[in-house]
């Protein structure tokens, strides 16, 4: 047996041995990873040792004294004369001192037909003032980079080619259909009065031929002009003041005598919530409306059309009128109701055959709508009828609307008639125009001034509230002198100022405005307007007699016009009057005989400025008087081009003529 002393020494060296072989085991494990560890950072700074060498691109390190320290084998090819050069190298061209302690540049370097992305960084070694320049190839980015900007370049010569194209169609357009439209104008008006003549019954269709025709011409020149205002975007759409029910009730006037040859009932009604006095563009709205109602009667042949008007107050206290033109016609195919809406487009092939049109109508009457920030909508069952409904939105006027939000009665509008009021004009018969036109709308404080200069003069002394500034006038224009009464009243800026001015283009508001002034309206001023503009500029509390009576279509129909006057102009001013018209004339012929003097000097003279002055101002005083013919050859001869120069004789002669024939109608009313 062996006893338990010797068991308890062998079991505890046992134990020790144990103990010892763990231990080393642990060690030699902990020192194997210590190895693996070392070779790794071994291997790594190797490979980053190696890094410079295997650099794509050129790398090197140079010294201030220009011993090249190290280069890779990107910069030994790239720039093989570096070791030679030293630091006159190009690659270290337009720096200043590269070597300066802290130096790093970074900056784009072009070589070799390659765009690098160049770093030098300054450092030392062995005490050596180095440096290390880097490169970085971003040829194929630079590349892109140039490309789009080369394709945006592009793609903006395209966009303004584009818009300049569309500008000069658009004005090719307009100039066109205006030019045809006088011409137009005379066969209409001629084949007219032909038609009232006796003749065989064989002339007479064809005369009737000829007269349908030119009449439709017209629609389609007018639907052009339209069509490339739209297009152009120098249509504006005005906000004045009218009566819907006005409105709707000239409509019906003008197209009762179709549907009555057609043997159609036309029908209209206007819903009583519908208030008196709208702000919108009746003009357009009329020209939406009658393309609409030409429609419906065209493609009816039994039945009713019928327009009625209703609308809704929205959110932003617009009323939004919606009026729809409804007919029991032969309808329109679901599948072809969008397409007729485009440009150009008929519902059927044989509609243009059959019915006659061109499929501008209902475009021109969509962008109208859309215009007046309204929408159109069709509703139609082919062989029953259609009905297209509108609805545009519209201020309403706020004196026509009582506390509990209902209209009042109708009232014809309102201007504070109590403002002293300056007109200025360098033409007698223009202010003479303005004068009676505010006198009758209840004015009482009229002063006139025949120049700017005049005007501003007067300012001085009177503060006018409201002042009607005549553009071009000689000396010192209507912008100028508005200018100068802008400054004139430092930070007040009470006055109103209203232009009234010849250019009724696209600009002529933002002129109007550059030089200070509230708003304008187009000469030859249309009473009816300036009564709206002046409601809206200074509304006022008391009804103003003759404002707004009716708002007529103001466009003069052929046959109303004698070929030299028409003498509605004159009426319209003078009321049947006599003595008024007896003045008037005298007046017109007195300045008449001047301005043509002054025309015809700046003729002889070559004085070009002077001839568009002359001219614009025969010209305003023939428009306003209804001396249309004179109007329209002085019309042509303001504002020419230089290069129109050539013209000048032929237009003065044009003038002559027109002149001679005026005067002796005038003469010999005079004398009647
Ligand atoms: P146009 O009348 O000159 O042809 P529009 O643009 O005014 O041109 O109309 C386009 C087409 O829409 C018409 O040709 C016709 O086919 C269809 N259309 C328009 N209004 C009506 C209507 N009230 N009833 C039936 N078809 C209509």
């Amino acid at each position: 047996m062996i006893s338990s002393p010797w068991i308890f020494c062998a079991l505890s060296f046992a134990g020790c041995l144990l103990f010892g072989l763990f231990l080393q085991t642990r060690y030699l494990r902990k020192s194997k990873s210590m190895q693996y560890q070392l070779h790794a950072a071994k291997r790594e700074t190797l490979e980053m040792s190696r890094l410079p060498l295997s650099n794509p691109y050129p790398m090197f390190q140079m010294s201030v004294q220009g011993d090249l320290i190290f280069a890779n084998a990107a910069a030994i090819e790239t720039f093989p004369d570096l070791e030679a050069q030293g630091v006159s190298h190009l690659s270290l061209k337009g720096l200043d001192n590269p070597f300066a302690a802290g130096t790093e540049i970074v900056r784009e370097f072009s070589h070799g037909g390659k765009v690098y992305d160049q770093t030098i960084i300054a450092g030392s070694v062995n005490g050596r003032e180095t440096v290390i320049v880097y490169h970085y190839d971003i040829t194929t980015r630079k590349l892109a980079e140039e490309e789009i900007k080369q394709a945006r370049k592009v793609a903006e010569m395209a966009r303004l080619a584009a818009e300049q194209a569309k500008e000069a169609r658009g004005e090719f357009l307009a100039n066109m259909s205006h030019e045809l439209r006088t011409p137009m104008n005379g066969i209409i008006g001629l084949s007219d009065l032909l038609k009232e003549m006796d003749m065989e019954e064989e002339q007479g269709t064809l005369v009737e031929a000829v007269n349908s025709s030119a009449k439709n011409l017209l629609i389609l020149l007018n639907d052009i002009l339209d069509f490339s205002k739209i297009e152009a975007g120098e249509l504006t759409i005005e906000n004045i003041a009218f009566n819907l029910r006005k409105v709707i009730e000239q409509i019906e006037a003008l197209q009762r005598p179709v549907a009555f040859q057609k043997g159609l009932e036309l029908i209209s009604h206007v819903d009583d919530v519908v208030p008196p006095t709208l702000i919108s563009d009746p003009t357009r709205l009329q020209q939406i409306l009658n393309n609409l109602i030409s429609n419906a009667l065209k493609f009816t042949e039994k039945g009713s059309v019928k327009l009625s008007v209703t609308g809704h107050v929205d959110d932003q206290k617009r009323f939004v009128a919606s009026i729809s033109v409804t007919d029991t016609g032969i309808g329109i195919p679901k599948d072809k109701q969008a397409q007729i809406f485009e440009k150009f487009q008929q519902a059927d092939t044989s509609t243009a055959r059959k019915y006659g049109g061109t499929g501008l109508g209902l475009s021109i009457t969509r962008d109208l709508t859309r215009l007046m920030d309204g929408q159109i909508e069709i509703e139609s069952e082919e062989g029953l009828g259609t009905s297209f409904t509108v609805r545009i939105p519209m201020a309403v006027e706020e004196k026509s609307v009582e506390k509990d939000g209902q209209p009042s009665e109708e009232k014809a509008g309102y201007i504070d008639v109590s403002k002293r009021v300056l007109i200025v004009d360098d033409h007698p018969i223009n202010l003479l125009f303005m004068r009676q036109a505010l006198q009758k709308m209840g004015f009482k404080h009229l002063d006139e001034a025949a120049s700017g200069r005049q005007a501003v003069e007067m300012f001085k002394l009177i503060q006018y509230p409201l002042i009607l500034m005549d553009v071009q006038m000689p000396e010192m224009n209507g912008f100028e002198a508005a200018s100068a009464v802008r400054r004139l009243e430092g930070e007040d800026k009470s006055a109103i100022i209203l232009a009234v001015t010849a250019d009724a283009m696209k600009g002529a508001a933002e002129k109007c405005k550059l030089a200070g002034m509230d708003d304008y309206i187009s000469k030859p001023v249309d009473k009816e307007k300036l009564a709206s503009l002046l409601m809206k500029w200074i509304p006022g509390e008391e009804p103003v007699e003759a404002v707004v009576e009716k708002l007529v279509e103001t466009e003069k129909t052929p046959d109303s016009n004698d070929d030299v006057m028409d003498w509605s102009h004159i009426q319209e001013f003078s009321e049947g009057d006599k003595e008024m018209e007896a003045q008037l004339l005298n007046i017109f012929i007195e300045n008449l005989k001047a301005d043509l003097k002054a025309l015809s000097d700046n003729f002889e003279n070559k004085n070009y400025e002077g001839w568009d002055c002359s001219a614009h101002k025969l010209y305003g005083a023939c428009a306003h008087i209804g001396a249309m013919s004179m109007a329209e050859a002085c019309d042509k001869a303001q504002s020419i081009s230089e290069d129109e120069v050539s013209l000048m004789p032929e237009l003065h002669q044009s003038i002559l003529q027109e002149y001679e024939k005026v005067m002796s109608v005038l003469q010999s009313r005079r004398a009647a």
